[in-house]
C-alpha cells in the first residue's frame, strides 16, 4: 500500500510520535513503536494493550467506544505505512529518530507484544476511566470479598498477594516490557480490586519500590469501605499520600442500604462516610462509583435520592470525581431481581436514571467535583 503524502507532518511530545496527512489522517504511537490512535476524517479508533481496536465517539468530551474491529489489520497496516513514509519525507531530525523505531513494526509484532502483556498480567478487568493510560502495576490478584451479586470481575481468580521480591520483578518486567514507551504513562495504577487490602509495613514498602523504580509517579488504586479500613489507618493513608498516592476508587454503588443488601455488599453507609473522611483530611481525592440501575424500578426513586445524599454528605471537591456507571446484569443478579419482583431496567431506563442523578448532582452546592460516565464495558487499558 503506497500513501502519497503532500504535507508529511510529526512530533514526538510527552513520550508519543504523532503523524498526520493533510490534516484528515493521524497516527500516533508510543516511543516502542505500539499503535495507540488512529484517526481518519472523523473517525477515531484506539487500540488496547491487549491488540484489541475500538472505534469512538466523544459525547460532551467523554471517550466512549462504539464498536470493536473484528479485524484491525488495515488500520495497523495504514497507521505503520503512515508513520514510514512520513520519515522517509520528513526533515525534522528528532522526529525522523523517534520514527525510526516506529517505521519498523509491523501488524504481527504488536500481535507478539500483546502476549507479552498476558504473560505479565493475565486479564485485567477493569481500570477507572481516567487511567486506561497508567502503567498497571499488580499487586494483588483478585478481590477479597467476591461476593456481590452484579460482579464478575474477579470470578476466575483467587485472591493473592505477591511477596516484596515477586512485585519488584513484576516492576521491573512491566518498566522491561513498556521500554520507551513508558515514557507515554505518567501514573500507576496498583491492581486489582484490593492492593490496598495488604499490611502497613507492605503496602508502605510497595509504594517506595515504585517510587525508586518509576520515578516517583502518581498512584491510583481501588479501596472498598469494608474491607480496607481495616488494614490501613488514616495515618497510614497520610504516608502513602506522601509516597505518591494521589486518589482512590470505592464502589458506593447505592446509598439505600436495602439496595447494597440486593448488591451483597457489606458496606455500612456511615462508616463509608467516615472513610471518605478520613481520606479526604490526608490529602487523598476520591473517586465514588454509583451503579445506576441497581434495586431495580422498586428501589429507583429511593437509590437515586438516597445515594445523591450520600454523594453530598462526602464532601467532594477539587481533585474528587464521582462516576455513575451503568449495571450490567449478572446471572446471579438477574435471577435475585426476578425472584424479588424489582423490575430491571433496560438500557434506556438506566439513561434516564443516569440523567436524573447527574442533574442532581450537578445542580447541588455541596457536589464540586465532576460527576461524570463510566461504563465498565469501555473500560480496556491502552
Ligand atoms: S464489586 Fe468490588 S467488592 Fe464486590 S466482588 Fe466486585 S470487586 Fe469485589
Amino acid at each position: 500500500m503506497t500513501i502519497t503524502i503532500s504535507e508529511p507532518m510529526g512530533k514526538v511530545s510527552r513520550g508519543t510520535v504523532t503523524v498526520t496527512l493533510n490534516g484528515n489522517e493521524m497516527a500516533s504511537f508510543d516511543l516502542e513503536g505500539r499503535l495507540l490512535y488512529y484517526a481518519i476524517g472523523p473517525t477515531v479508533y484506539r487500540r488496547s494493550i491487549y491488540n484489541q481496536l475500538f472505534r469512538l465517539e466523544w459525547h460532551g468530551g467523554e471517550e466512549r467506544i462504539i464498536a470493536r474491529i473484528d479485524d484491525p489489520t488495515f488500520v495497523f497496516e495504514r497507521a505503520y505505512t503512515l508513520a514510514r513514509e512520513t520519515s522517509q519525507l520528513s526533515g525534522d531530525p528528532s522526529l525522523k529518530d523517534a520514527l525510526k523505531g516506529v517505521a519498523e513494526r509491523t501488524t504481527n509484532w504488536l500481535s507478539e507484544d500483546a502476549k507479552k502483556v498476558r504473560s505479565l498480567y493475565g486479564r485485567i478487568s477493569i481500570v477507572p476511566p481516567d487511567l486506561y493510560f497508567s502503567t498497571y502495576l499488580q499487586l494483588t490478584t483478585g478481590c477479597t470479598w467476591n461476593l456481590c451479586t452484579f460482579c464478575n470481575l474477579y470470578k476466575d481468580r483467587t485472591y493473592s498477594v505477591k511477596t516484596p521480591e515477586q512485585f519488584l520483578k513484576h516492576i521491573r518486567a512491566v518498566q522491561s516490557y513498556l521500554g520507551k514507551g513508558v515514557a507515554a504513562r505518567r501514573s500507576v495504577f496498583l491492581g486489582d480490586a484490593n492492593a490496598m487490602d495488604v499490611s502497613q509495613k507492605l503496602i508502605e514498602q510497595m509504594f517506595v519500590n515504585i517510587a525508586e523504580e518509576l520515578e516517583n509517579p502518581p498512584i491510583y488504586s481501588f479501596v472498598d469501605a469494608f474491607t480496607t479500613p481495616k488494614n490501613l489507618t488514616r495515618m497510614d493513608f497520610g504516608r502513602l499520600h506522601g509516597l505518591g498516592l494521589r486518589r482512590v476508587y470505592l464502589g458506593l454503588e447505592s446509598g439505600d442500604p436495602r439496595v447494597l443488601k440486593i448488591l451483597n455488599k457489606p458496606m455500612n453507609l456511615t462508616e463509608a462516610k467516615e472513610f471518605v473522611a478520613q481520606l479526604k483530611s490526608v490529602g487523598v481525592n476520591l473517586g465514588v462509583i454509583i451503579l445506576i440501575g441497581a434495586g431495580g424500578h422498586k428501589y429507583w426513586d429511593d437509590h437515586v435520592n438516597m445515594s445523591c445524599k450520600v454523594v453530598e454528605e462526602m464532601n467532594l471537591g477539587i481533585g474528587d470525581i464521582v462516576y455513575l456507571s451503568p449495571l450490567i446484569e449478572t446471572q446471579l443478579y438477574t435471577r435475585l431481581v426476578d425472584g424479588l419482583h424489582l423490575g430491571t431496567l433496560y438500557n434506556g431506563q438506566k439513561e434516564n436514571q443516569m440523567e436524573q442523578i447527574l442533574q442532581k448532582l450537578k445542580q447541588s452546592r455541596k457536589v464540586n467535583c465532576p460527576v461524570v460516565r463510566y461504563d465498565i464495558r469501555e473500560s480496556f487499558v491502552s
